[in-house]
């Protein structure tokens, strides 16, 4: 059983059916790519992980517990959490700050959801903090202000700050789009440990087959709002379906 299970999503913009019987299943501690040609519906279908959009029809079951008519904060606290394309940081404060933020958010969050997490003191969450900024390397740079860093370590203090919120799935869409190659090679580096150390699900939407094969343990291919192909890699490398959908882009 996949930690994400996405059952025949139905999803249309007027006459355009953007998403067509989409089946998905994300495994536990697996970084699951989705990759296709653009226009497929890679961010329609993301969108529909997170409360952004609602299927017409079809189901979204993540650890057993539907995803459907939740607001996107909620799904958000039950441990999903999406990497934006365009780093979501607070310019003007601190590296350290910036992982506060969401430290403190999840737990006075959670409160209604769990007493339990009441004892979560304030140095309890700085420890928390700290532990990110190690994991995502910047640890050395926590006084830093947060808007004179380079692209690439905004896009590990995004990191930091989705991983502070401790979610189970993370979702990225495209998390290199527009990188320099050095940027991209340390996002690889980054995910790559972030998987090895937490153990954390990942479904990366990516347009980079680079990216996609350092990373990827299963890859689903969508073409037209479908899926076209769903395997392992090596299969996906070559595969009639796929260099038909990606001709002509
Ligand atoms: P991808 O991320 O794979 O490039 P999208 O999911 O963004 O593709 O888009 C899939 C299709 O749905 C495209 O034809 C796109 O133009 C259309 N589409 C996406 N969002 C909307 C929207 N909000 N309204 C109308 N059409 C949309
Ligand atoms: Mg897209």
């Amino acid at each position: 059983m996949g930690i994400l299970e996405v059952n025949n999503v139905n999803k249309s913009f007027g006459g355009l059916k953007a998403l067509q019987n989409v089946n998905l299943d994300i495994e536990e501690g697996k970084i699951h790519a989705i990759i296709g040609p653009n226009g497929a519906g890679k961010s329609t279908l993301l969108n529909c992980f997170v409360g952004k959009l609602v299927p017409d029809t079809g189901t979204v079951m993540f650890n057993g517990q539907s995803l459907l008519g939740i607001k996107p904060h909620e799904i958000n606290q039950v441990g999903v959490s999406r990497v934006f394309q365009t780093p979501e940081i607070f310019s003007e404060l601190s590296v350290f700050e910036n992982v506060m933020i969401p430290c403190f958010a999840k737990r006075d969050g959670a409160f209604t959801l769990n007493a339990l997490n009441r004892v979560h003191s304030e140095q309890d969450i700085r420890e928390r903090a700290e532990e990110m900024l190690v994991d995502v390397n910047l640890i050395d740079k926590r006084d830093m202000i947060a808007s004179s860093m380079s692209r690439g370590d905004k896009r590990r203090l995004e990191m930091a700050m989705c991983l502070s919120q401790q979610p189970k799935l993370l979702l990225l869409d495209e998390p290199t789009a527009g990188m320099a190659r050095a940027d991209t090679e340390s996002t690889i580096e980054l995910l790559k440990t972030i998987q090895e150390r937490l153990k954390i699900t990942m479904a990366i939407i990516e347009h980079d087959m680079g990216v996609v094969f350092s990373l990827a343990q299963k890859i689903s291919v969508l073409a037209q709002g479908t899926v076209i192909v769903e395997d392992l890699p090596e299969n996906i490398k070559g595969h009639p379906k796929v260099k038909e959908a990606y001709l002509g882009e």
